[in-house]
């Protein structure tokens, strides 16, 4: 309080508040007063609203009240897992003095308070505001000018709850697919990049929360010495070979680290290359609609990863959910993958092993991480003794394991030459019940520290001591209710009734026993020898913690001295673990090992959905499994698929694109046979009017999305689309999902799936070479409509809708009336305009790559003749031109 101070007066406690405020202004400040964490001004109010706790006030500034509102210090984690989780920064600054040598400085001077720690969404490591199946990725872009017109990114993505470090380069139309595969928790993204006009849509709708980054830190030069200087080498290529705009990323993201941990060091692997060409390119549209790691509406149940995930440690739940975010493209590699899931789905044996003893691994990477913080505690200590002994039992597992894959066998060596007798020292000296922080002390077991017995053993006799004295003075007095108790306030003292306590009040005992306090019919009392005893218990409590505490150090020094190891180590646990996992899928689910290779092959026999189909066992009805071909030797096919509403559509298509996700992560994939040519780009879209959730215009988006398709796909692509078209009128439409699938077939040459309503479009495949129909059977009974979900060749039947019209009892005139009406509209369209759409537009209409446009002009044949040469002409572009020629007439 003021304390009746001119109101304009600062008190030198909120003059070091506003110091130290100022200086974080985007951060919502824990200023530590005692046990407790207090905000101050805005912050207060902010706090007090997203956390629900009292607002209060204390002083005034500037002739206003102070709005206060406090966290108690040991539950501050729950708080902070709230505000982070609501988007909010939070800066905790700590006192950095003893409040007596304050006091020494003089009365009025306040406890020096520093801030120790910025909490960000990306850069947290607590056991309790992390998601253990996720990694906690922030991402450092970083961008260099290739062209007048062109930028290539540079991505740092890391992980500092688990050291993971990765790096890569992308162009700008890849940007997005690439943030993406990282799905980061916070980004940093410096102005320049922030106030591009063609990425704003981008950042507003990125589910991760945006850090803005002025220039500092950013030029390339210093960002290269940052990480030699981090990694302490003198060149970086013995990590790889990183380009400018990869280094410049790598930069910041070191500098926000020094920023947010300020003094600490998070153990951090070597950056390596996860590079943008070797992954599988899965815009961020695409994922959603995919349902990928998260469904729709934003949960992990009912996604894909939820739905194969069967892994039993939390860092392969991490590695499982990375690589599904970013499958492979060179077969090779994922034949490696294959491989080693193959052996573990023969030998079930050996699968059973090693998830025995995976199931006994807790999250080592992530305590190693707490532990090179600063932040670690004994729990952690024990953790990573669990997970050293769990490395060790796997690696002798596999040691024994004849003919290992490459994958499995890399792990075999990484975990075979870890060094785990730190592991049994650790088992030595912990206790078998931990406290979570270790200033309570108590953890290292006893028989592993003489001088720690010996001052336990002194605090232990000190209470047998107390327990005689106890005794001593009861009978000394004859007051048998006496009592030696302990608090907080005046430590050990006697205690004994009222009226016996007057008693001692004189002689001959007031020279024993000096009262203290006077409670409702009890009085308290100190005597010399409790007092000294106390002395001695408490300095024996404190030596004892002492050396507890030297000895946590020393133990996590000797971790952090094999913490490369100890990473290598974990990384290789999951590993084993994602493999096994996706073994036991493999077998629960009788999944198939997918032929991959590079060709532009995609034949699936029997390919079913996986989502779909664990929702229908969970009813007792079974799948219905469907073939699919899109196979093509210089370009892939398109298959155009018509049917009623509910007959399975998106279901198939979507199985489709999650078969290839699957095989190129190295899983196996629920068909009888696969053979897939590895895809580079995966695109996915649902038509508009199915895509209420967004505030803009739904078909805008649509088209937007659809550009890029056309834009992107090569013939090494896979493109999925669901009722395009859908939200425009019925012309527009039609006329866009026409024209989009002779792009496809013609300019992007690549295989597709492309469902829809306009019945129309089945004419195509009598055009084009590399386009079939292909429609979903339904059949009648029991006077039912009962949809087979049985992918079929050919076209819907058009007349269907007034099928069910019938069969949901509609009156028999109104049917009949509706088929009279049907064949009506259906003669008319063959005279109208919109007939002529379908049969006679030309299909080359629209500029393709190889197709030199042909000019009729309007005043006559001859000169489009004369224009035309028809050596130089392939028959396809002979054709073209004779429609149009025929159209001029
Ligand atoms: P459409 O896109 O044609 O409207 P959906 O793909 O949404 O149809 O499928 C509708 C429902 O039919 C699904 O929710 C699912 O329950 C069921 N279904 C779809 N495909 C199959 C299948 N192959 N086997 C069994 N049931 C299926």
């Amino acid at each position: 309080a003021s304390n009746g101070a001119p109101d304009s007066r600062v008190t030198p406690m909120m003059a070091q508040y506003i110091e130290i405020k100022s200086a974080n202004p985007d951060s919502l400040l824990f200023y530590r007063m005692g046990d407790f964490y207090e905000l101050f001004f805005e912050d207060a109010e902010i706090a007090s609203q997203s956390l629900g706790i009292v607002l209060t006030k204390r002083g005034k500034h500037q002739g206003q009240d102070i709005p206060m509102c406090g966290v108690p210090v040991d539950r501050a984690d729950d708080y902070l897992q709230r505000l982070i989780g609501l988007g909010h920064r939070v800066a905790v600054c700590e006192q950095t003095e003893d409040p007596a040598e304050a006091k020494k400085r003089g009365s009025k001077s306040v406890v020096r308070r520093d801030v120790v720690r910025l909490v960000t969404p990306g850069t947290i490591t607590e056991e309790r505001l992390l998601d253990p199946g996720r990694a906690n990725y922030f991402l450092a872009i970083a961008r260099r000018r290739v062209s007048d017109t062109q930028w290539c990114y540079g991505l740092a993505a890391v992980d500092i709850s688990t050291g993971h470090f990765v790096l890569s380069e992308t162009d700008g139309p890849g940007l997005s697919a690439e943030i993406a595969r990282f799905d980061p928790r916070e980004i940093l993204v410096p102005d320049v990049i922030h106030d591009d006009p063609d990425l704003a849509a981008f950042w507003r709708e990125t589910r991760a929360s945006i850090t803005p980054l002025s220039r500092e830190g950013l030029d390339p030069a210093s960002a290269e010495r940052r990480l030699k200087d981090h990694f302490g080498v003198a060149t970086l290529d013995a990590f790889g070979s990183f380009s400018r705009a990869e280094i410049t990323a790598a930069g910041s993201a070191l500098f926000y680290i020094e920023k947010t941990q300020i003094g600490s060091r998070p153990v951090l692997h070597p950056p390596t290359k996860g590079d943008a060409g070797a992954a599988l390119a899965i815009d961020s549209a695409t994922r959603a609609n995919l349902e990928l790691t998260r469904t729709l509406s934003g949960d992990r149940a009912g996604s894909l990863l939820a739905t194969i995930d069967c892994t039993v440690t939390p860092g392969g739940a991490r590695l499982l959910a990375e690589r599904l975010a970013g499958p492979l493209t060179q077969p090779g590699l994922i034949q490696d993958r294959q491989d080693s899931v193959a052996l573990l789905v023969e030998n079930g044996d050996l699968r059973d092993r090693l998830r025995r003893i995976l199931k006994r691994s807790p999250d080592l990477a992530r305590a190693l991480s707490r532990l090179s913080l600063g932040r670690g505690g004994p729990r952690d200590l024990a953790c990573v003794r669990d997970g050293l002994f769990a490395a060790r039992d796997l690696g002798l597992e596999l040691a024994i394991t004849p003919d290992l894959p490459r994958e499995l066998r890399a792990a075999a060596e990484q975990l075979q030459s870890l060094r785990t007798d730190v592991a049994d020292r650790l088992s030595a000296a912990l206790a078998e019940d931990l406290p979570l922080l270790k200033r309570d002390g108590g953890f290292v077991r006893e028989g592993f520290d003489q001088a720690l017995d010996e001052l336990r053993e002194l605090q232990h006799d000190s209470r047998r001591f107390i327990a005689a004295l106890q005794a001593r003075y009861a009978s000394e007095t004859g007051c048998r209710t006496l009592r030696v108790k302990h608090n907080h306030m005046i430590g050990y003292f006697v205690e004994v009734p009222q009226n016996v306590g007057e008693d001692l009040l004189k002689e001959p005992w007031k020279e024993t026993f000096v009262h203290r306090q006077t409670m409702a019919g009890a009085m308290r009392f100190s005597t010399m020898e409790l007092g000294e005893l106390e002395a001695k218990i408490a300095s024996a409590a404190d030596r004892a913690l002492k050396i507890e505490l030297a000895l946590f150090e020393s133990m996590v020094e000797e971790l952090l001295g094999l913490s490369s190891d100890i990473a290598a180590a974990a990384e290789a646990l999951s590993v084993v673990d994602v493999t096994a996992a996706l073994a036991d899928l493999a077998v629960r689910l009788d999944w198939t090992r997918p032929v991959i290779d590079t060709s532009l092959a995609f034949r699936i026999k029997a390919g079913r959905h996986p989502i779909v189909e664990a929702a229908l066992k969970r009813e007792g009805t079974p799948f219905i499994a469907n073939d699919s071909d899109l196979s093509g030797r210089d370009a892939g096919h398109i298959l155009l698929i018509t049917g009623p509403n509910m007959g399975g559509k998106s279901t198939y298509l979507r199985q489709n694109a999650l078969i290839v996700v699957l095989a190129q992560m190295g899983s196996f994939v629920p068909a009888k046979e696969a053979h897939i040519g590895v895809v580079d780009r995966l695109f996915s879209r649902v038509g508009a009017a199915d895509d209420l959730a967004r505030g803009r215009s739904t078909f805008m988006v649509e088209m937007v999305e659809t550009a890029a398709i056309l834009n992107q796909a090569t013939s090494r692509s896979l493109v999925i689309l669901d009722e395009i078209g859908r939200g425009t009128a019925t012309f527009d439409g039609l006329s866009i999902a026409w024209a989009a699938i002779e792009h496809l077939h013609e300019g992007n040459c690549c295989r597709a799936l492309f469902a829809t309503h306009f019945h129309e479009l089945t004419a195509l495949a009598d055009r084009l070479p590399r386009i079939s129909n292909a429609t979903l059977k339904v059949t009648e009974w029991n006077g039912e409509v009962v949809f087979l979900h049985e992918v079929v060749p050919g076209a819907a039947d058009r007349s269907y809708g007034l099928q069910v019209a019938r069969l949901a009892g509609l009156p028999t005139a109104v049917v009949e009336r509706a088929k009279a009406i049907l064949s009506e509209l259906e003669r008319s369209d063959r005279e109208s305009p919109k007939r002529a759409l379908v049969d006679d537009l030309p299909l080359f209409a629209a500029p393709m790559r190889a197709a030199p446009p042909v000019e009729v002009k309007a005043d006559g044949l001859r000169e489009a003749l004369d224009a035309l040469d028809p050596d130089q002409m392939t028959p396809r572009e002979a054709l073209d031109a004779l429609y149009r020629l025929k159209a001029q007439r």
